[in-house]
């Protein structure tokens, strides 16, 4: 791991991937968050993540295409943290 730089977070760190329900983990509060509130939820005073690395980790989790918005999750998870 020589070649990790501080300015390239891992999305991995911050968030697990629950393939059951497709949506990601946060690591640190264990909530449920779907990927178009990956940013809202690091960049707020919960994590105090910069805005910089909460815009990259958003679109690392983007990427992560197995995961879908379902609508039906939020009976298991709170989303209405905004
Ligand atoms: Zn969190």
């Amino acid at each position: 791991m020589s070649n990790t730089t501080p300015n390239s977070p891992n999305a991995s760190a911050f968030f697990s991937i629950n393939t059951e329900l497709n949506v990601a983990i946060c690591r640190q509060c264990e909530r449920g968050v779907r990927k178009g509130n990956i940013f809202t939820h690091l960049a707020s005073t919960n994590h105090r993540v910069s805005q910089t690395v909460a815009r990259y980790i958003a679109n690392c989790v983007q990427q992560w295409d197995h995961i879908e918005d379902q609508p039906n999750i939020s009976d298991c998870y709170d989303f209405g943290q905004v």
